[in-house]
Protein backbone atom coordinates (compact mmCIF):
# COMPACT_ATOMS: atom_id res chain seq x y z
CA UNK A 1 0.00 0.00 0.00
CA UNK A 2 2.63 2.29 0.80
CA UNK A 3 4.20 1.81 -3.03
CA UNK A 4 0.59 2.21 -4.09
CA UNK A 5 -0.59 -1.08 -4.22
CA UNK A 6 -4.19 -1.70 -4.83
CA UNK A 7 -4.75 1.79 -5.81
CA UNK A 8 -6.04 0.73 -9.07
CA UNK A 9 -9.05 -1.33 -7.69
CA UNK A 10 -9.57 1.90 -5.43
CA UNK A 11 -10.05 3.89 -8.87
CA UNK A 12 -12.17 1.81 -10.48
CA UNK A 13 -14.66 0.98 -8.02
CA UNK A 14 -14.54 4.75 -6.78
CA UNK A 15 -14.72 6.65 -9.73
CA UNK A 16 -15.60 4.08 -12.86
CA UNK A 17 -17.91 2.07 -14.10
CA UNK A 18 -17.24 -1.35 -15.52
CA UNK A 19 -17.35 -0.25 -18.87
CA UNK A 20 -15.33 2.56 -18.59
CA UNK A 21 -12.37 0.22 -16.99
CA UNK A 22 -12.72 -1.79 -20.28
CA UNK A 23 -12.45 1.53 -22.25
CA UNK A 24 -8.93 2.22 -20.70
CA UNK A 25 -7.65 -1.53 -21.98
CA UNK A 26 -8.87 -1.19 -25.08
CA UNK A 27 -6.90 2.21 -25.70
CA UNK A 28 -3.99 0.85 -24.37
CA UNK A 29 -3.72 -1.33 -27.08
CA UNK A 30 -2.93 -4.47 -24.50
CA UNK A 31 -2.34 -7.63 -26.35
CA UNK A 32 -2.03 -10.67 -24.62
CA UNK A 33 1.01 -11.98 -23.10
CA UNK A 34 0.65 -15.53 -23.28
CA UNK A 35 1.45 -16.27 -26.67
CA UNK A 36 -0.86 -15.25 -28.80
CA UNK A 37 -0.98 -11.41 -28.97
CA UNK A 38 -4.99 -10.87 -28.92
CA UNK A 39 -6.26 -7.67 -28.46
CA UNK A 40 -7.02 -7.83 -24.26
CA UNK A 41 -9.74 -5.26 -24.31
CA UNK A 42 -11.47 -7.06 -27.71
CA UNK A 43 -11.53 -10.57 -25.95
CA UNK A 44 -12.95 -8.93 -22.50
CA UNK A 45 -15.65 -7.26 -25.32
CA UNK A 46 -16.58 -10.66 -26.70
CA UNK A 47 -17.61 -11.76 -22.96
CA UNK A 48 -21.35 -13.21 -23.39
CA UNK A 49 -23.65 -11.53 -20.77
CA UNK A 50 -27.02 -13.65 -20.23
CA UNK A 51 -29.31 -12.50 -17.40
CA UNK A 52 -28.89 -14.85 -14.48
CA UNK A 53 -25.30 -16.68 -15.59
CA UNK A 54 -22.91 -15.90 -13.55
CA UNK A 55 -19.00 -15.06 -15.62
CA UNK A 56 -15.41 -16.13 -14.64
CA UNK A 57 -12.35 -14.66 -15.12
CA UNK A 58 -9.37 -17.60 -15.58
CA UNK A 59 -6.02 -16.64 -15.25
CA UNK A 60 -3.45 -18.91 -16.97
CA UNK A 61 -0.51 -19.49 -14.85
CA UNK A 62 0.09 -22.81 -16.55
CA UNK A 63 3.37 -21.28 -17.87
CA UNK A 64 4.94 -24.24 -19.59
CA UNK A 65 6.53 -23.42 -23.04
CA UNK A 66 10.28 -24.74 -22.37
CA UNK A 67 12.34 -21.18 -21.90
CA UNK A 68 9.43 -19.18 -20.48
CA UNK A 69 9.69 -18.34 -16.47
CA UNK A 70 8.65 -14.87 -16.90
CA UNK A 71 5.17 -15.76 -14.94
CA UNK A 72 6.91 -17.49 -12.32
CA UNK A 73 8.88 -14.47 -11.26
CA UNK A 74 5.78 -11.87 -11.09
CA UNK A 75 3.99 -14.59 -8.81
CA UNK A 76 7.05 -14.89 -6.56
CA UNK A 77 8.03 -11.95 -6.09
CA UNK A 78 4.67 -9.51 -6.46
CA UNK A 79 1.97 -11.91 -6.46
CA UNK A 80 -0.22 -8.78 -5.05
CA UNK A 81 0.11 -7.08 -8.34
CA UNK A 82 -1.67 -10.57 -10.30
CA UNK A 83 -4.42 -10.00 -7.23
CA UNK A 84 -4.84 -6.17 -7.93
CA UNK A 85 -5.39 -6.80 -11.93
CA UNK A 86 -7.62 -10.05 -11.21
CA UNK A 87 -9.99 -7.92 -9.36
CA UNK A 88 -9.90 -4.66 -11.63
CA UNK A 89 -10.85 -7.11 -14.49
CA UNK A 90 -13.42 -9.03 -12.72
CA UNK A 91 -15.13 -5.67 -12.44
CA UNK A 92 -14.85 -4.62 -15.70
CA UNK A 93 -16.04 -8.12 -16.96
CA UNK A 94 -18.66 -8.44 -14.19
CA UNK A 95 -17.46 -11.36 -12.87
CA UNK A 96 -17.84 -12.43 -9.29
CA UNK A 97 -15.62 -15.39 -8.90
CA UNK A 98 -12.29 -15.68 -10.23
CA UNK A 99 -9.43 -18.26 -10.46
CA UNK A 100 -5.61 -18.78 -10.32
CA UNK A 101 -5.07 -22.10 -12.39
CA UNK A 102 -1.21 -22.41 -12.12
CA UNK A 103 0.85 -25.55 -12.86
CA UNK A 104 1.46 -28.32 -10.49
CA UNK A 105 5.60 -28.11 -10.76
CA UNK A 106 5.20 -24.60 -9.47
CA UNK A 107 4.25 -25.97 -5.97
CA UNK A 108 5.41 -23.57 -3.91
CA UNK A 109 4.44 -20.17 -5.66
CA UNK A 110 0.67 -21.92 -4.80
CA UNK A 111 1.48 -21.30 -1.04
CA UNK A 112 3.08 -17.82 -1.96
CA UNK A 113 -0.34 -17.25 -3.44
CA UNK A 114 -2.50 -18.18 -1.28
CA UNK A 115 -0.59 -16.17 1.99
CA UNK A 116 -1.24 -12.94 -0.16
CA UNK A 117 -4.92 -13.90 -1.39
CA UNK A 118 -5.16 -14.08 2.47
CA UNK A 119 -3.74 -10.97 2.83
CA UNK A 120 -6.00 -9.20 0.39
CA UNK A 121 -9.29 -10.91 2.48
CA UNK A 122 -8.22 -9.60 5.48
CA UNK A 123 -7.47 -6.21 4.08
CA UNK A 124 -10.94 -6.55 2.35
CA UNK A 125 -9.63 -6.53 -0.97
CA UNK A 126 -11.27 -9.41 -1.58
CA UNK A 127 -14.70 -11.06 -0.05
CA UNK A 128 -17.86 -9.18 -0.24
CA UNK A 129 -18.89 -6.00 -0.40
CA UNK A 130 -15.11 -4.57 -1.64
CA UNK A 131 -14.93 -0.61 -0.17
CA UNK A 132 -18.55 -0.44 0.53
CA UNK A 133 -18.98 -0.57 -3.65
CA UNK A 134 -21.87 -3.38 -3.63
CA UNK A 135 -18.71 -5.30 -5.79
CA UNK A 136 -17.99 -8.85 -4.21
CA UNK A 137 -15.27 -11.10 -5.67
CA UNK A 138 -14.06 -14.28 -4.46
CA UNK A 139 -10.31 -15.48 -5.32
CA UNK A 140 -9.22 -19.39 -5.88
CA UNK A 141 -5.81 -21.39 -6.73
CA UNK A 142 -6.04 -24.19 -8.17
CA UNK A 143 -2.61 -26.14 -9.08
CA UNK A 144 -2.78 -28.50 -12.09
CA UNK A 145 -1.26 -31.51 -12.01
CA UNK A 146 1.84 -31.27 -14.73
CA UNK A 147 0.46 -31.22 -17.93
CA UNK A 148 1.54 -29.03 -20.69
CA UNK A 149 -1.78 -29.00 -22.95
CA UNK A 150 -3.43 -27.52 -19.76
CA UNK A 151 -1.89 -24.16 -20.61
CA UNK A 152 -3.93 -24.01 -23.55
CA UNK A 153 -7.43 -22.63 -22.60
CA UNK A 154 -10.29 -25.09 -22.89
CA UNK A 155 -7.87 -28.07 -21.95
CA UNK A 156 -7.50 -25.74 -18.53
CA UNK A 157 -11.18 -25.01 -18.56
CA UNK A 158 -11.81 -29.00 -18.34
CA UNK A 159 -9.14 -29.38 -16.09
CA UNK A 160 -10.55 -26.87 -13.56
CA UNK A 161 -14.10 -28.62 -13.96
CA UNK A 162 -11.61 -31.55 -12.63
CA UNK A 163 -11.78 -33.49 -15.91
CA UNK A 164 -8.90 -34.81 -17.79
CA UNK A 165 -7.28 -31.57 -19.21
CA UNK A 166 -8.08 -32.61 -23.22
CA UNK A 167 -8.89 -29.52 -26.09
CA UNK A 168 -12.57 -28.55 -26.35
CA UNK A 169 -13.54 -27.81 -30.25
CA UNK A 170 -14.62 -24.63 -30.93
CA UNK A 171 -17.04 -22.93 -31.20
CA UNK A 172 -18.02 -22.21 -28.93
CA UNK A 173 -15.45 -20.56 -27.23
CA UNK A 174 -14.65 -19.76 -23.64
CA UNK A 175 -16.56 -16.07 -23.76
CA UNK A 176 -19.99 -17.84 -24.64
CA UNK A 177 -19.26 -21.48 -23.14
CA UNK A 178 -16.26 -21.52 -20.70
CA UNK A 179 -16.12 -22.99 -16.86
CA UNK A 180 -19.34 -25.20 -16.26
CA UNK A 181 -20.82 -24.29 -19.48
CA UNK A 182 -20.71 -20.25 -18.19
CA UNK A 183 -18.99 -17.41 -20.03
CA UNK A 184 -15.59 -17.14 -18.85
CA UNK A 185 -12.41 -14.98 -20.11
CA UNK A 186 -8.78 -16.61 -19.63
CA UNK A 187 -5.95 -14.56 -19.81
CA UNK A 188 -2.06 -14.60 -18.80
CA UNK A 189 -0.61 -13.65 -15.80
CA UNK A 190 1.24 -10.57 -16.90
CA UNK A 191 -1.73 -9.52 -19.03
CA UNK A 192 -3.88 -8.93 -15.73
CA UNK A 193 -0.24 -7.64 -14.05
CA UNK A 194 -0.87 -5.30 -16.88
CA UNK A 195 -4.03 -4.27 -16.35
CA UNK A 196 -2.60 -2.28 -12.73
CA UNK A 197 -0.54 0.38 -14.34
CA UNK A 198 -2.91 0.71 -17.47
CA UNK A 199 -5.69 2.29 -14.76
CA UNK A 200 -3.53 3.40 -12.49
CA UNK A 201 -1.80 5.93 -15.37
CA UNK A 202 -4.60 5.60 -18.15
CA UNK A 203 -5.15 3.85 -21.41
CA UNK A 204 -3.69 6.52 -23.56
CA UNK A 205 -0.30 6.62 -21.15
CA UNK A 206 0.23 3.09 -21.64
CA UNK A 207 -0.31 3.09 -25.40
CA UNK A 208 2.70 6.10 -25.79
CA UNK A 209 5.33 3.10 -24.36
CA UNK A 210 6.14 0.90 -27.52
CA UNK A 211 5.76 1.36 -30.96
CA UNK A 212 3.12 0.91 -33.45
CA UNK A 213 0.42 -2.08 -32.14
CA UNK A 214 2.88 -3.54 -30.13
CA UNK A 215 2.44 -1.07 -26.82
CA UNK A 216 3.36 -1.21 -23.34
CA UNK A 217 6.30 -3.50 -21.74
CA UNK A 218 7.12 -6.89 -21.95
CA UNK A 219 8.89 -9.35 -19.67
CA UNK A 220 11.20 -11.65 -21.65
CA UNK A 221 12.95 -15.08 -20.06
CA UNK A 222 16.10 -15.03 -20.99
CA UNK A 223 17.99 -17.98 -21.27
CA UNK A 224 20.58 -19.96 -23.36
CA UNK A 225 24.03 -19.15 -24.00
CA UNK A 226 24.06 -15.76 -22.78
CA UNK A 227 25.95 -14.07 -19.98
CA UNK A 228 23.52 -13.02 -18.40
CA UNK A 229 20.11 -14.90 -18.17
CA UNK A 230 17.32 -13.71 -16.31
CA UNK A 231 13.32 -12.12 -16.68
CA UNK A 232 13.78 -8.73 -18.37
CA UNK A 233 10.94 -6.04 -18.29
CA UNK A 234 11.31 -4.64 -22.16
CA UNK A 235 9.85 -1.65 -23.76
CA UNK A 236 8.36 -2.82 -26.82
CA UNK A 237 10.32 -1.71 -29.53
CA UNK A 238 13.59 -2.27 -28.37
CA UNK A 239 16.28 -3.73 -31.11
CA UNK A 240 17.09 -7.38 -30.42
CA UNK A 241 20.62 -6.25 -31.21
CA UNK A 242 20.55 -4.24 -28.23
CA UNK A 243 18.81 -7.13 -25.97
CA UNK A 244 21.28 -9.14 -26.84
CA UNK A 245 24.31 -7.55 -26.59
CA UNK A 246 23.89 -4.34 -24.28
CA UNK A 247 25.38 -5.13 -20.49
CA UNK A 248 22.27 -3.55 -19.56
CA UNK A 249 20.12 -6.69 -20.36
CA UNK A 250 21.65 -9.94 -21.46
CA UNK A 251 25.46 -9.05 -21.86
CA UNK A 252 26.14 -10.74 -24.68
CA UNK A 253 26.88 -14.61 -25.87
CA UNK A 254 29.06 -16.68 -23.32
CA UNK A 255 32.47 -16.98 -23.61
CA UNK A 256 32.99 -14.80 -26.64
CA UNK A 257 31.13 -17.03 -29.22
CA UNK A 258 29.30 -16.29 -32.46
CA UNK A 259 25.33 -16.15 -32.30
CA UNK A 260 23.77 -19.47 -34.25
CA UNK A 261 20.00 -19.12 -33.75
CA UNK A 262 17.79 -17.85 -31.83
CA UNK A 263 13.94 -18.62 -30.53
CA UNK A 264 12.26 -15.60 -29.41
CA UNK A 265 9.16 -16.51 -27.79
CA UNK A 266 9.42 -20.04 -26.74
CA UNK A 267 9.71 -23.07 -28.03
CA UNK A 268 6.90 -23.57 -29.94
CA UNK A 269 8.36 -20.24 -32.31
CA UNK A 270 9.92 -20.86 -35.75
CA UNK A 271 13.81 -20.76 -34.50
CA UNK A 272 15.58 -17.65 -36.67
CA UNK A 273 19.70 -18.09 -38.00
CA UNK A 274 21.78 -15.86 -37.51
CA UNK A 275 21.48 -13.63 -40.07
CA UNK A 276 18.04 -13.01 -39.11
CA UNK A 277 18.22 -12.47 -35.74
CA UNK A 278 19.08 -8.89 -35.64
CA UNK A 279 17.61 -8.08 -39.27
CA UNK A 280 14.50 -8.85 -41.28
CA UNK A 281 14.76 -10.33 -44.58
CA UNK A 282 14.43 -7.07 -45.49
CA UNK A 283 17.45 -5.35 -43.76
CA UNK A 284 15.49 -3.81 -41.37
CA UNK A 285 16.71 -3.72 -37.66
CA UNK A 286 14.88 -6.66 -35.64
CA UNK A 287 12.82 -5.46 -32.82
CA UNK A 288 10.95 -6.52 -30.01
CA UNK A 289 7.43 -6.05 -31.26
CA UNK A 290 4.72 -8.67 -32.29
CA UNK A 291 5.14 -7.15 -35.41
CA UNK A 292 8.87 -7.13 -36.11
CA UNK A 293 9.53 -10.59 -35.06
CA UNK A 294 6.77 -11.25 -37.69
CA UNK A 295 8.31 -9.80 -40.46
CA UNK A 296 8.93 -12.01 -43.13
CA UNK A 297 6.27 -14.72 -42.31
CA UNK A 298 7.56 -18.52 -41.55
CA UNK A 299 9.95 -17.96 -44.46
CA UNK A 300 12.25 -15.21 -42.50
CA UNK A 301 9.83 -14.54 -39.53
CA UNK A 302 9.11 -15.75 -36.27
CA UNK A 303 6.93 -14.68 -33.36
CA UNK A 304 7.32 -12.80 -30.03
CA UNK A 305 5.27 -15.47 -28.60
CA UNK A 306 5.74 -15.98 -24.87
CA UNK A 307 8.50 -13.96 -24.97
CA UNK A 308 10.94 -17.35 -24.25
CA UNK A 309 13.89 -16.12 -25.88
CA UNK A 310 16.73 -18.85 -26.15
CA UNK A 311 20.01 -17.96 -27.77
CA UNK A 312 22.05 -20.63 -29.22
CA UNK A 313 25.92 -20.41 -29.41
CA UNK A 314 27.90 -21.86 -32.85
CA UNK A 315 28.34 -24.90 -30.40
CA UNK A 316 24.93 -25.55 -30.37
CA UNK A 317 23.74 -28.83 -32.33
CA UNK A 318 19.90 -27.78 -34.06
CA UNK A 319 19.41 -31.48 -34.92
CA UNK A 320 19.27 -32.11 -30.65
CA UNK A 321 17.64 -28.90 -29.92
CA UNK A 322 14.71 -29.89 -32.62
CA UNK A 323 14.67 -33.46 -31.84
CA UNK A 324 14.29 -32.47 -27.75
CA UNK A 325 11.44 -29.85 -28.97
CA UNK A 326 10.02 -32.97 -30.69
CA UNK A 327 10.13 -35.31 -27.87
CA UNK A 328 8.29 -32.85 -25.55
CA UNK A 329 5.73 -31.95 -27.68
CA UNK A 330 5.16 -36.25 -28.51
CA UNK A 331 5.12 -36.06 -24.73
CA UNK A 332 2.63 -33.27 -24.16
CA UNK A 333 0.06 -34.15 -26.93
CA UNK A 334 -3.36 -35.17 -25.44
CA UNK A 335 -3.82 -37.61 -28.02
CA UNK A 336 -6.86 -36.73 -29.24
CA UNK A 337 -5.70 -35.78 -32.92
CA UNK A 338 -4.49 -38.66 -35.15
CA UNK A 339 -2.21 -35.81 -36.77
CA UNK A 340 -0.63 -34.21 -33.36
CA UNK A 341 -0.86 -37.76 -31.50
CA UNK A 342 0.86 -40.01 -34.76
CA UNK A 343 2.93 -37.32 -36.40
CA UNK A 344 5.03 -35.61 -33.25
CA UNK A 345 5.80 -39.26 -32.58
CA UNK A 346 6.75 -39.61 -35.91
CA UNK A 347 8.98 -36.59 -35.59
CA UNK A 348 10.55 -37.56 -32.41
CA UNK A 349 11.51 -40.93 -34.17
CA UNK A 350 13.13 -39.20 -37.22
CA UNK A 351 14.76 -36.42 -35.36
CA UNK A 352 16.27 -39.28 -33.23
CA UNK A 353 18.20 -41.19 -36.28
CA UNK A 354 19.29 -38.50 -37.56
CA UNK A 355 20.61 -37.69 -33.99
CA UNK A 356 22.50 -41.03 -33.73
CA UNK A 357 23.93 -41.03 -37.48
CA UNK A 358 20.94 -43.28 -38.69
CA UNK A 359 19.38 -41.00 -40.75
CA UNK A 360 18.52 -40.89 -44.69
CA UNK A 361 18.98 -37.77 -47.09
CA UNK A 362 15.04 -38.17 -47.19
CA UNK A 363 14.46 -37.94 -43.68
CA UNK A 364 14.62 -34.08 -44.66
CA UNK A 365 11.64 -34.23 -46.85
CA UNK A 366 9.65 -36.84 -44.61
CA UNK A 367 10.32 -34.34 -41.70
CA UNK A 368 9.04 -31.66 -43.56
CA UNK A 369 5.75 -33.65 -45.50
CA UNK A 370 4.44 -34.52 -41.23
CA UNK A 371 5.00 -31.28 -39.92
CA UNK A 372 3.02 -29.78 -42.93
CA UNK A 373 0.67 -32.33 -42.09
CA UNK A 374 0.34 -31.78 -38.72
CA UNK A 375 0.31 -27.63 -38.84
CA UNK A 376 -3.66 -26.18 -39.66
CA UNK A 377 -5.17 -29.83 -38.85
CA UNK A 378 -5.61 -30.51 -34.94
CA UNK A 379 -7.80 -29.03 -32.42
CA UNK A 380 -5.90 -27.18 -30.37
CA UNK A 381 -2.19 -25.06 -31.51
CA UNK A 382 -0.19 -27.89 -29.82
CA UNK A 383 0.01 -29.35 -33.52
CA UNK A 384 1.72 -26.16 -35.17
CA UNK A 385 3.43 -25.58 -31.71
CA UNK A 386 5.25 -29.01 -32.68
CA UNK A 387 5.54 -28.80 -36.23
CA UNK A 388 6.94 -25.41 -36.25
CA UNK A 389 9.97 -25.64 -34.43
CA UNK A 390 11.14 -29.05 -37.12
CA UNK A 391 9.62 -27.13 -40.46
CA UNK A 392 11.84 -24.00 -39.36
CA UNK A 393 15.04 -25.86 -38.29
CA UNK A 394 15.04 -27.75 -41.61
CA UNK A 395 14.29 -24.55 -43.89
CA UNK A 396 17.00 -22.62 -41.97
CA UNK A 397 19.47 -25.72 -41.32
CA UNK A 398 18.94 -28.05 -43.77
FE1 LIG B 1 -4.50 -32.92 -28.20
FE2 LIG B 1 -2.51 -32.46 -29.94
FE3 LIG B 1 -5.03 -32.44 -30.74
FE4 LIG B 1 -4.14 -30.47 -29.15
S1 LIG B 1 -3.44 -30.89 -31.23
S2 LIG B 1 -6.09 -31.54 -29.00
S3 LIG B 1 -2.70 -31.65 -27.88
S4 LIG B 1 -3.89 -34.21 -29.92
Amino acid sequence: RKHGGYRSVEKALKTMSPDAVLEEVKKSGLRGRGGAGFPTGMKWSFLAKPEGVPRYLLCNADESEPGTFKDRFLMEKIPHLLIEGMIASSYALGVNTAYIYIRGEYSWIVFILEKAIAEAYAAGWLGKNILGSGFDIDLYVNPGAGAYICGEETALIESLEGKRGNPRIKPPFPAVKGLWQCPSVVNNVETLAAVVPILNDGGDEYAKIGIGRSTGTKLMSAGGNINKPGVYEVEMGLSMEEFIYSDEWCGGIKRGKRLKACVPGGSSVPILPHFLVTKTAAGEDRLLTYESLADGGFESGSMLGSGGFIVYDEDQCIVRNTWNFTRFYHHESCGQCSPCREGTGWMEKVLWRLENGQGKLSDMDLLVDVAKKIEGNTICPLGDAAAWPVASAIRHFR
